[in-house]
């Protein structure tokens, strides 16, 4: 093979144009440094791309709404797009009965009729009597006792149980416990998905994001899609002296320790000649049967587009192999003591590659915290001190 990556002196080789990669190319160019970034998929922005038909802006990688409580990771990423003031509030669908979620007064008002915040804690507190008696004072190990342990059996059973089990492919009790912990329970009226102060969607979707980096950084970032590391890894680990790696941290290392566990997913997209399909952006299906995870219907999650048409997305999720996509770690405590012996090899061994991001460092990651985790490599890399603020620095 003819050397197509020598042609120009870089500073870094980036593995993958998603936000991690992106964002560190665009901090090093304003640093004066060159990168290349190499991304497999035919575009940039990783599973964070949108792209809008039928004036509808569609995620293709699943509903992605941007929710922090950092100010400095909000002002920053509105720098390159203007957000709208979304706020997620998905229904549940069990059987055909809805549900409001998270979880909060209006959803057990919906499961028991209760009316007050202690009638719900009452009914909650029962229902964890007796089905964690055997728990007594030690803390929930799993998924299955951490939910009961939260909001009681008849909203696991319905709520919780079915969408855990398809979204992960193995029983709630060989889950950890965190996983539940990423949705709010309220004993207030309040559908809000998101307990974060600031939360949005930007206006025109978030490739615009990466797009913007790109025009901004001055010709110092290069970008060559449709290409796997693995193609060519020899090669450009021979030819660049610093890479930043956000591809699975195993793949790296031809899976020497064993393989990580990952959860793949399936989007079925449908153009439909309706004004309003389902009459919200989101509605999650939670019961075991139903083939699909969630529906997404795009034109509720900006209100812009007023064609007679709709487009939506049901998500399958499905089990991973080496030919999927590997969206979600499974941090459970087997693949966290593998992830270990990666990450070990990987400071011992490679202090001249950085691995980032969610499938790099192996961690179930919102888009917030990989902008930061991405700011704070930068200011590793380039002794950035602790107290500068990314979103103010506003030199090219
Ligand atoms: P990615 O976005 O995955 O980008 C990595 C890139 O590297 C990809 O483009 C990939 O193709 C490329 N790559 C990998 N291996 C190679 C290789 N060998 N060679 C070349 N390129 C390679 N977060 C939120 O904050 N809010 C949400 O509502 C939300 N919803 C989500 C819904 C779903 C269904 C999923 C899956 C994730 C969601 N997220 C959400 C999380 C969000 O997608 C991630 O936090 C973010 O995209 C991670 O950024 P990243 O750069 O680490 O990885
Ligand atoms: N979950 C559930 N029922 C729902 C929605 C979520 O049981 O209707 C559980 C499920 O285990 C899921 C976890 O809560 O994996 C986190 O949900 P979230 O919506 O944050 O998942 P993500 O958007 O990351 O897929």
């Amino acid at each position: 093979m003819t050397n197509k990556f020598n042609t120009k002196n870089y500073d870094y080789l980036i593995v993958g144009a998603g936000p991690f990669g992106m964002i560190f190319a665009y901090e090093a160019a304003k640093r004066g440094k060159k990168s290349l970034v190499i991304e497999k998929r035919p575009y940039i922005a990783g599973n964070m791309h949108t792209h809008t038909e039928h004036g509808i802006t569609v995620h293709d990688f699943g509903a992605h709404i941007f929710h922090t409580d950092n100010k400095e990771v909000w002002d920053y990423i509105r720098r390159f797009a203007s957000f709208n003031g979304y706020q997620n509030q998905v229904v549940a669908n069990y059987k055909g009965t809805l549900y409001n979620l998270p979880f909060n007064m209006n959803t057990f008002y919906q499961m028991w009729g209760t009316k007050t915040p202690d009638e719900a804690k009452a009914k909650i507190e029962s229902q964890k009597q007796v089905a964690l008696k055997d728990l007594g004072d030690k803390q929930p190990s799993n998924l299955e006792e951490q939910a009961i342990s939260l909001i009681g059996t008849d909203i696991y059973e319905k709520l919780i149980k079915g969408y855990t089990e398809k979204q992960w492919g193995r029983p709630a009790t060989e889950l950890p416990a965190f996983i539940i912990k990423r949705l709010p329970v309220r004993f207030i009226y309040d559908n809000n998905y998101f307990n974060h102060r600031y939360q949005g969607i930007p206006v025109g979707g978030y490739t615009q994001i990466f797009e913007q980096m790109l025009s901004e950084a001055d010709g110092l970032v290069d970008v060559l899609t449709d290409t796997d590391f693995f193609d060519h890894k020899e090669e450009l680990l021979a030819e660049f002296p610093r890479v930043l790696y956000t591809g699975m941290i195993d793949q790296f290392f031809d899976y020497k320790f064993g393989e990580l566990e990952y959860r793949s997913l399936r989007f079925e997209h449908e153009l439909i000649d309706s004004e309003n399909y389902q009459g919200n952006a989101v509605i999650n299906y939670t019961d075991a049967q139903t083939p699909y995870t969630r529906v997404m219907e795009w034109k509720h999650f900006d209100g812009l587009a007023d064609e007679g048409k709709t487009i939506i997305t049901r998500e399958y999720p499905q089990e991973w192999n080496r030919s999927k996509e590997a969206y979600y770690p499974v941090n459970n405590d087997k693949n966290t003591q593998i992830y270990k012996q990666y990450a070990k090899e990987a400071r011992q061994n490679h202090p001249e590659i950085i691995f980032g991001g969610r499938l790099g460092k192996y961690r179930y990651f919102d888009m917030d915290q990989v902008f930061n985790d991405a700011l704070n490599t930068v200011r590793e890399e380039f002794n950035v001190p602790e107290s500068f603020n990314f979103a103010h620095d506003v030199t090219k």
